[in-house]
């Protein structure tokens, strides 16, 4: 039974979804105006393997995370200037071609990560009219006015404001230095449409004059529209629990009257000696920069290995610490792969114990994650696995091959949830440095002394027995002989018809 801590109850619930075998999830997406870092890996990574356990438990799962390209304010806050505006006016583009740019640099991430690209990424300016829709319900339901061009959310409409972060409304503005724009009747109402002020080039027509989104509504409206004014999990970093969180479900339930999301999952953050990874800090690393240092079946083990809810240190040490462990479960399955091709019998009391093993190990990783998705439990459980099989590769006992295989397919299974795949062995002829030419050369000169001494039988064996390996020996008319790798069997077929 899987269990998740839900921020709205401060407890772990009973996961029961809204449609039986369905879940529908949202995660807030990235504002797209600048490249992404490991700090958004965090997000990335955590719901992804969120998703993975979802459909590996047997649901159908729609996976919805949108793309703010519009009506994202500097300091997150209701005054200021759009975040894509004006880094397009720094850049000297058009917002949107700001926007299409780093669009493409979020999909390049996601795939960098090895992350399952969600079901729909719905990008905000393409849902315009849907968010003027959600205002004039508002206000017609009195949960909302127009001021000046702009509309906002009247907070003290809705009682329960405040019931997922605790925090009172009055904090809304709290430690924000802003003016309160005109008209607005208390400071911690919030916008839901903004008035475009002359030389804002993001603008559309509204029933208000010219305007734009405010960045709260947009996730309620695009979250709504694909999954229900009802869904299961709503998804994002900690640091949106308030207010963009808690004004979600202010103005969604106002304006459906019903519960908005069952289940909160929120996600802690990437930091740096215990500060939050931050572009305004300057101290990130971005995901192109951090692919080209570490491998990125590394960065995704590091980060899958830690509580989703949990704050993830970046340092070199520990993604050090980080590789030596995914070496040793990547030995492990090096491991078995090379005793399952050695001979040896199908079945033998050793292979049901190595079954066993992997077996237990697979309920310990069920276990774990069906616990809140206790990925450092999940991937405790696959350690005891690769010991249970060090143990059993370096015995001398005969190993049957059914218990093998079987512990190589709980690591493909298990690996599969996290996103890991397990690399190929380094084939011999890398691992020695290319050894083998100078290897055949060494032979091709003993044949040629055993020639030179009328020794054509062990001449002939080196030739015959290079051959069984498909190196084939070309003696020249000048004397000398070439080598070659002889050509795949079926190629040589293909060649004759
Ligand atoms: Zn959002």
């Amino acid at each position: 039974m899987l269990r998740v801590f839900n921020t709205l109850s401060k407890q772990k619930e009973e996961f029961v979804p809204v449609v039986p075998g369905h879940v529908g999830i949202y995660v807030c997406g990235p504002t797209v105006y600048d490249y992404p870092h490991m700090g958004h890996a965090k997000p990335y990574i955590a719901f992804d393997v969120i998703v993975r356990y979802l459909r590996y438990l047997g649901y159908t799962v729609r996976y919805v995370q949108n793309i703010t390209d519009v009506g994202h304010l500097t300091d997150d806050a209701d005054e200021g200037e759009d975040k894509i505006e004006k880094r397009a006016a720094i850049q000297r583009v058009q917002p949107m071609e700001l926007a299409e740019f780093f669009i493409a640099e979020h999909f390049w991430a996601l795939d960098a990560l090895g992350c399952v690209r969600p079901n729909l990424s719905p990008r905000a300016s393409a849902h315009i009219p849907e968010i003027i829709q959600m205002c004039q319900i508002l206000i017609e339901k009195g949960h909302a006015y127009e001021a000046d061009g702009s509309v906002y959310f009247d907070v003290s409409s809705f009682p329960a404001y405040g019931k997922l972060s605790g925090r009172r409304p009055e904090d809304q503005e709290a430690g924000v230095r802003v003016e309160v724009a005109p008209g607005k009747r208390d400071p911690a109402d919030f916008a839901l449409w903004k008035k475009a002020e002359p030389g804002h080039i993001l603008r559309w027509p509204s029933p208000w004059g010219e305007g734009y989104p405010g960045w709260h509504i947009e996730c309620s409206v695009m979250s709504m529209k694909y999954l229900g004014e009802t869904f299961d999990i709503h998804g994002g970093g900690v640091e949106h629990v308030f207010p963009h969180h808690e004004n979600e479900i202010a103005q969604s339930e106002a304006a459906t009257g019903k519960p908005f999301v069952k289940y909160w999952l929120h996600n802690g953050m990437i930091t740096v000696d215990g500060v939050k990874m931050s572009k305004s800090l300057g101290n990130f690393i971005t995901i192109r920069d951090a692919v080209k240092k570490y491998p990125p079946q590394l960065l995704r083990f590091y980060i899958a290995s830690q509580h989703y809810r949990s704050s993830t240190n970046f340092s070199d040490d520990l993604l050090d610490d980080s590789r030596r462990a995914l070496d040793r479960l990547t030995s492990a399955v090096w491991a078995l792969d090379k005793a399952i091709a050695e001979p040896g019998p199908e079945d033998s009391s050793a292979s049901s114990d190595i079954a066993d093993a992997a077996e237990a190990a697979k309920q310990r990783f069920i276990a774990a994650m069906d616990d809140d998705f206790n990925t450092p439990g999940a991937v405790a459980a696959l350690f005891e696995l690769a010991s249970a099989v060090n143990r059993f590769t370096s015995g001398t006992a005969s190993l049957g091959k059914e218990g093998l295989r079987k512990a190589r397919a709980v690591f493909d299974e298990l690996g599969g949830i996290l996103g890991i795949t397990w690399p190929e062995p380094p084939s011999p002829k890398d691992e020695t440095g290319g050894l083998a030419p100078k290897l055949i050369q060494l032979l091709i000169d003993v044949r040629q002394e055993a020639r030179n001494r009328r020794d054509w039988a062990t001449a002939d064996s080196i030739r015959n027995r290079l051959r069984e390996l498909g190196i084939l020996l070309e003696d020249q008319i000048h004397g000398g002989t070439t080598w070659r790798i002889a050509e795949p069997v079926s190629r040589t077929l293909d060649m004759q018809t």
